[in-house]
């Protein structure tokens, strides 16, 4: 399987849903990538593979980050840290607030997990405007990690997210498609 192949999935098995959660959002829904063991598999290696041997942990973000990072973990013999929404994590957490197109969120992170220093790869299923991937960098480099990437399975188009990241840190994306 090669990167083009993961690619080609990720534009054929991504469902396109009109209307969802509100209208005017079209929806990608992943689920069909993730319930097929081999593509699963080819993408998961291929969202990696840029970055492979330079992390240690990855990172998945609530909730579609979960699998993935699943996935690329036992793939690569690496550790997982959860990325998760607000309130889900007992004890100590970090916590990021960022700015949706309405309202607010947050994201929160144990800290301690890992040394100091341990290199994590971020990942997710979609980047949209930027805001969830960049609160999940800054969540992880203030826990004294090193972010070394972030990686998708889509990037959406004429939105700022990899314009927004890309000075921060590397981009890679299987696949684009129109907002
Ligand atoms: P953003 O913070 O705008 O980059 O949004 C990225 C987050 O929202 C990811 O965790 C995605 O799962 C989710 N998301 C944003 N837009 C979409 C979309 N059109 N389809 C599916 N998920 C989306």
């Amino acid at each position: 399987m090669t990167a083009s192949d993961a690619s080609a999935l990720v534009d054929r098995m991504i469902a396109v849903v009109p209307d969802f959660p509100v209208p005017g959002i079209l929806f990608r829904d992943v689920t069909p990538l993730f319930s097929d063991a081999d593509a699963f598999a080819t993408v998961t290696a291929a969202l990696s593979e840029p970055f492979d041997g330079a992390f240690t942990a990855v990172a998945g973000i609530e909730a579609r980050g979960f699998a993935l990072a699943g996935g690329i973990a036992i793939e690569q013999g690496v550790g997982v840290l959860t990325v998760r929404k607000a309130g889900k994590l007992p004890g100590e957490v970090l916590s990021e607030s960022y700015a949706l197109e309405y309202g607010e969120a947050t994201l929160e992170l144990r800290p301690s997990q890992l040394p100091p220093g341990t290199r994590v790869l971020v990942v997710d299923d979609v980047l949209a405007t930027g805001g969830t991937a960049d609160a999940t960098v800054t969540l992880l480099e203030r826990a004294g990690y090193e972010v070394v990437g972030i990686a998708v399975l889509l990037e959406l188009d004429g939105l700022p997210g990899r314009e927004r990241l890309a000075s921060r840190i590397p981009v890679h994306a299987l696949g684009s498609a129109p907002a």
